[in-house]
């Protein structure tokens, strides 16, 4: 099985994703977080990746998309892959169609968490994520049981992504409506675009996807 999740930012992408791979053992490609690891590392691409990212723009499509050629190139056939972040762009969604065939993959689902962009501002700035483990909380909606304190691994330490600040999120869904909504239709075109109401529940949005893909 092979899916793409795509929404604007704040629409639960990483969230849900985080959980098909817990629960079905799929693997998560997100050019943002293959992105972030490369700022922190310094490689060359993290260097020249960062300011356009702290901007809120959109990185070049050969750079994600090399991301995930190498991704690809490393999982097992059996294994599915789930797109978080990617394509964003026309030229990227043709990119995946070629990088899909030369890895013996084929696209099963699009599926679009539906969003009030309103509402996304605020589920973005609560936004934090465990510093040692990666586990995602929010302030309000989903913060750790015990405050402080991973509810995984018990760290301590907590981070927020420099981008998760409310003018860089309008560019981010300026970039989203712009770039990335016109990808839908090729897609609708082909029957395989399912629509979620991501405004639900983590839970409810989680089952509507698992109905998806039974
Ligand atoms: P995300 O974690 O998906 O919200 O991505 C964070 C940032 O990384 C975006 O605002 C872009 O600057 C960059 N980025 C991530 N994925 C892509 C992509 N597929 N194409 C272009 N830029 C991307």
């Amino acid at each position: 099985m092979n899916i793409i999740l795509l929404g604007p930012p704040g629409a639960g992408k990483g969230t849900q994703s985080a959980r098909l791979v817990e629960q079905y053992g799929m693997r998560q490609l997100s050019t943002g977080d293959m992105l972030r690891a490369a700022v922190k590392a310094q490689t060359p691409v993290g260097i020249k990746a960062k300011a356009v990212m702290d901007a809120g723009e959109l990185v070049s499509d050969e750079i994600v998309s090399d991301l995930i050629d190498v991704e690809l190139a490393t999982m097992e056939a059996d294994t599915g892959a789930i797109f978080d972040g990617y394509p964003r762009t026309a030229a990227q969604a043709q990119i995946l169609d070629g990088l899909l065939e030369k890895h013996g993959r084929s696209l099963d689902y699009v599926i679009e968490l539906e969003v009030d962009e309103d509402a996304l501002v605020e589920r973005i700035t609560g936004r934090f994520s465990c510093a040692n483990c990666g586990t995602l909380y929010h302030d309000t909606a989903n913060p750790p049981a015990k405050p402080g304190v991973c509810d995984v691994c018990g760290s301590t330490e907590f981070k927020r992504r420099p981008d998760d600040n409310e003018e860089t999120v309008r560019t981010r869904m300026q970039e989203y409506r712009a770039k990335t909504a016109p990808i839908l239709p090729g897609y609708e075109a082909r029957g395989i675009v399912r629509r979620v109401d991501g405004m639900a529940s983590i839970g409810e949005v989680a089952a509507a996807i698992d109905a998806i893909l039974k």
